[in-house]
């Protein structure tokens, strides 16, 4: 009958993620309404892991610019594959899983940002491979550094104790290359998300006071940005929404 004869799977996949982006970003406008915000003040910044590159194109035509990875592996091809054709108008590219420290000059070489620095050992080697990349030109700008803090002290999860979060945050701005950027956390599992999201605004605040200039508080994710949002985070971290869902292997 009157079906479009140029369907092909590659314009499915294509209105697909525009419906899910169109539909998350007005979730993420009511809910800096409902919380009184500005939606200015709330970024999105969509997570592409264990999605390919052509998905990463989509959203690139929709007018994204920041994209979320977790795994180096993953990402740095990804960033390969499309640096030419986004050359014009480069992408934010976050590192918002946890990082090994000897993946640090790959992720020097094309993070925007990092939002899972949780130790003195990892900044360390992010400051030195960020110093050598912009002497190399490698990188124009320096890194910047967005610390996760752990709410339960489960450091398996990532992120550096509560204790231990303004000496870790003096060691990145004290440390040549990076920028302190803000605060991250994930909450615990099973956590009542606005316990948590305010837990974390009152870690923030007080984070403010030593460093006024750490002002990203990356928080919320596909099942909680509301609650997110209402304290005060300024980037929602979200896959599941905008993508569909992942692999159960995925983290
Ligand atoms: C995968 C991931 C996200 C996105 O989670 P969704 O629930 O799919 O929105 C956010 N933050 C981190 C740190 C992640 O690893």
């Amino acid at each position: 009958m009157n079906e479009p004869t140029d369907r092909t799977p590659e314009s499915e996949r294509a209105l697909e993620i525009e419906t899910a982006l169109t539909a998350v970003r007005e979730r993420l406008h009511r809910a800096c309404v409902d919380a009184g915000r500005s939606p200015a003040d709330v970024a999105l910044l969509p997570v592409t892991k264990f999605f390919p590159a052509s998905d990463v194109r989509i959203l690139y035509h929709l007018g994204c610019r920041d994209f979320g990875e977790s795994r180096e592996q993953d990402a740095s091809p990804k960033v390969a594959e499309t640096a030419e054709e986004f050359r014009s108008e480069p992408p934010r590219w976050h590192m918002i899983g946890h990082l090994q420290r000897n993946k640090a000059k790959s992720v020097a070489a094309w993070a925007h940002s990092i939002h899972s620095v949780d130790s003195a050992r990892l900044v360390a080697a992010l400051s030195k491979a960020t110093t050598v990349a912009l002497d190399e030109g490698v990188r124009q700008a320096e890194l910047d550094v967005i610390v996760q803090v752990s709410l339960d002290g489960d450091v398996h999860r990532g992120g550096v104790e509560r204790g231990e979060l303004h000496e870790l945050a003096d060691a990145v701005s004290d440390a040549s290359g990076l920028r302190l950027a803000g605060l991250m956390a994930v909450p615990p599992l099973d956590a009542d998300a606005d316990a948590a999201f305010a837990d974390l605004e009152s870690l923030h605040r007080r984070l403010m006071l030593d460093h006024p200039d750490a002002r990203e508080l990356s928080a919320g994710m596909t099942g909680d940005l509301e609650a997110a949002v209402r304290h005060g985070s300024t980037c929602v971290r979200v896959g599941t929404a905008i993508l569909g869902a992942r692999p159960i292997t995925s983290q």
